[in-house]
């Protein structure tokens, strides 16, 4: 149900009742010019690559001129922000174009993110910026050639048109080019999609759509003919039942997405309820994350204080959405009804969780009980000795098979360069991170001022002691940080792992097998399942920095290398070395 557009006050932002959608018409830009373009998302829609290289290209991918057939408007939805209930939020920078069926029967919705006002702009301008167009732009491909769940981005078109921004919330304005890109997805319709008939949080604040059940029946049987048309043709009899299948499918889903986020290091940092895909999709790239160091408390969203969204909070989060749909259908569904399918979040998850780390640690031919605890130590010993998430699974192929030829050497190389990152602790030491955590620091300098000279013997003066302080007061994240961490201890840890795990290993190779055979397969699935590359923040920054000066050759580069996120033809490695960080970044505004 879309409302009609108001032609006298276009796209006027409002409160929307009684209805899904609401009529707009993208807002004209200056001098549209093309960033970058994915060749393979454009090809679901079958756009010839003539098309591609059109005169006229970027006038219709910023939306100057309307594509044929096109009908733009505004999706009406909710969502809880950070655990609250925010009321009415919807399309407000995005708007829905139209479908194109391809050849192959697929039916794909398009959209523009950053194409002007829609009555769910509140506050805002409707635009979006080049860098955060760029980082959605190339993460929606990364995280589809990944293999994960993704709604993809085709186009990327900026202008000279600009608007103010405010990067770190410090007050400094800076104008930005406005830049439009193209999404692509069977529906962006999200579980906020349905909180549009939720009668009020516990801040008072209630859906728009409050009390039209018709409309939350018509909704979801839209949404299940059209996207799960298996449910709906086997249940058409008792809708009951299927409503209950399709929230268990959107459950599993949804634990599915999450636990393959977790095994490629990666954070969304804004999972509110509208940031929900009702396909188990990753949706809105906004202050997301790959981590670097491996980090179970990484918070990439630099606005997130609380780190409610923290990597290890991902799936219990992703959960409680789940309920929150549970919650939003009740009124077609009631909620005892859907329980049931909700308990299957947490199986679900560890099964895709575990079947997806049993091929990163190339453990394929048994599934024993512990090697959840190898998973585990894995992870707390990359947390302990600072190792980078991706590097370090992806060296884990190089250690053959017990049995093999060299095994032994080829453990202490594979050794070698996981302690090797230990370095960039002592870079860490040196430069950014403080010597010890704040309340430690604090309490020696009380004593050094009670008496002093106390910290002479640890080379420090009290002036030392209070830098240091001041520096650890800036940094959150010291509650875990252990000072004076000796590079010994980082290979004595990753001995103790490795020789556990080379235990394990033993544990796939049965007498009298073919271990060259094994370790063949082995190597190939590892390497499939552990990334070489993944779009790290400075190699997106590193592309924004080139493109905010009129070039756009890194994005597209980096687009090409991850595209093959597993090859070991490419090479990323000479891109902004010198400016990587030496701990993972936060993100704030997009
Ligand atoms: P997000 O945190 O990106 O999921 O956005 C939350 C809400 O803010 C959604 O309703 C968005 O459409 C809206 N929004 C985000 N950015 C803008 C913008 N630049 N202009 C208008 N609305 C926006
Ligand atoms: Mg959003
Ligand atoms: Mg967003």
């Amino acid at each position: 149900r879309a409302l009609p557009i108001d032609t006298e006050k276009k796209n006027f932002v409002r409160q929307v009742r009684g209805a899904c959608f609401s009529r707009v018409e993208p807002t004209p830009v200056t001098n549209p010019e093309v960033v970058c373009v994915s060749a393979k998302a454009m090809a679901l829609l079958d756009l010839p690559e003539s098309e591609l290289r059109r005169e006229d290209f970027a006038e219709y991918f910023s939306g100057n001129k309307l594509l044929p057939g096109a009908e733009t408007a505004a999706h009406c939805y909710c969502g809880h922000q950070f655990g609250q209930f925010a009321g009415q939020l919807g399309d407000g920078a995005t708007m829905y174009l139209g479908e194109v069926i391809n050849k192959k029967g697929e039916r794909w919705e398009i959209q523009f993110k950053g194409a002007g006002k829609t009555p769910f702009s509140r506050m805002a301008d409707g635009r979006k910026v080049l860098r955060s167009s760029i980082r959605e732009f190339l993460c929606s491909e990364a995280i589809h050639n990944l293999g994960i769940p993704t709604t993809r981005a085709g186009t990327c078109v900026t202008s000279d048109d600009v608007v103010m921004r405010d990067i770190f919330y410090d007050g400094n304005l800076k104008d930005e080019k406005c830049t439009i890109i193209l999404r692509i997805a069977p529906t962006f319709i999200r579980f906020g999609s349905f909180e549009i008939f939720k009668a009020m949080g516990t801040n008072g604040r209630q859906g728009p759509s409050v009390g039209m059940k018709e409309i939350l029946l018509q909704l979801l049987d839209y949404v299940i003919s059209t996207f799960y048309p298996e449910i709906w043709a086997a249940h058409t009899e008792d809708k009951q039942k299927m409503y209950y299948e399709f929230y268990k499918e959107v459950v599993l889903r949804t634990a599915r997405m999450v636990a393959q986020w977790q095994c490629v290091g990666w954070c969304h940092g804004v999972l509110n309820t509208d940031n929900m895909s009702i396909l188990g999709l990753t949706i809105d790239y906004g202050p997301y994350g790959f981590m670097d160091r491996f980090d179970k408390d990484f918070v990439c969203n630099g606005s997130d204080a609380n780190g409610r969204y923290s990597y290890k909070n991902q799936p219990k989060i992703c959960k409680w959405n789940c309920a929150k749909l549970a919650e939003a259908i009740s009124e077609a569904i009631p909620l005892e009804t859907t329980r049931p399918a909700m308990v299957l979040f947490d199986e679900e998850y560890e099964k895709a969780y575990m079947g997806e780390m049993r091929k990163k640690f190339g453990l394929l031919q048994e599934n024993l009980p512990e090697d959840d605890d190898l998973v585990k130590s894995f992870l707390s010993t990359m947390q302990a000795t600072g190792a980078d998430f991706t590097n370090s699974f992806r060296c884990l192929s190089q250690l053959p098979l017990p049995g093999s030829e060299h095994f032994h050497d080829k453990m202490a190389e594979v050794k070698r360069f996981l302690v090797s990152q230990c370095c960039s602790l002592e870079e860490f030491r040196q430069g950014c991170k403080p010597l010890m955590p704040p309340a430690q620091l604090n309490m020696l300098l009380q004593m050094e001022q009670l008496h002093p000279g106390l910290v002479q013997h640890l080379g420090l003066t009290a002036e030392d002691l209070a830098e240091e302080l001041n520096k650890a007061n800036k940094v959150e994240e010291l509650k875990d940080y252990t000072p004076e961490r000796k590079c010994g201890e980082d290979e004595e840890a990753w001995s103790t792992w490795l020789e556990t795990y080379s235990e394990r290993l033993q544990k796939e190779v049965e007498e009298g097998a073919d271990v060259a055979a094994l370790n063949e397969e082995r190597v190939k699935t590892m390497n499939s399942h552990n990334p070489k590359f993944v779009l790290r923040n400075f190699i997106a920054q590193h592309a924004i920095t080139q493109a905010e000066k009129g070039d756009y050759t890194e994005v597209r580069r980096v687009l090409k290398v991850l595209e093959n996120p597993y090859s070991e033809s490419v090479d990323l490695e000479d891109v902004a070395t010198a400016a990587r960080p030496s701990e993972n970044t936060q993100y704030d505004a997009d």
